[in-house]
């Protein structure tokens, strides 16, 4: 298992387009961006549909599970709230419930809970609500939930 992440020196700042989704990690929601339009689905939380440019948007609520699509492993920490992480996985989940008609599909980038041991692509996914010791933050982390037949993993 990953070090712990010092969420003491991160400072978190919500904004316009991040602050409702805050407030979903508190309730254990995991939020992605919807067209009212359209219908699609994106995260990270930006102001306007890639699709169709409309700026109506609400909230969907994902169910919290997914697929490792990649992922990359973390030997060199970039922030202090980091360094006693080392080394940890970025995975790159493709939520199983944010498919749209067109192919059209949404990924997240997330701190797994796993070591690169564990991980490979193809491996099931859920969302975990990391408490941050700021009862105003909670921080999404990733765990494998199942197993898979077809994985792949990177080799050195
Ligand atoms: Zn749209």
């Amino acid at each position: 298992m990953p070090g712990e992440i010092d969420y003491s020196k991160i400072n978190i700042i919500p904004d316009q387009d991040t602050a409702e989704w805050w407030e979903g990690t508190k309730r254990h929601k995991f939020l992605v961006r919807q067209c009212k339009q359209c219908g699609h689905k994106w995260f990270p939380p930006f102001p306007a549909c890639a699709k169709c440019t409309s700026m109506d948007l609400t909230w969907y609520e994902t169910a919290g599970k997914g697929v490792i699509h990649s992922y990359v492993v973390v030997t060199q920490p970039i922030l202090a709230a980091f360094v006693t992480a080392v080394p940890y996985v970025v995975g790159l989940i493709e939520l199983d419930d944010c498919h749209e008609a067109d192919g059209r599909l949404t990924r997240v980038a997330g701190v797994m809970k796993d070591d690169e041991a564990e991980v490979a692509i193809g491996l099931p996914v859920e969302v975990v609500f990391e408490p941050t010791g700021d009862p105003n933050f909670i921080m999404p982390r990733w765990k494998i939930c199942g197993t898979a037949s077809n994985t792949w993993k990177f080799t050195e």
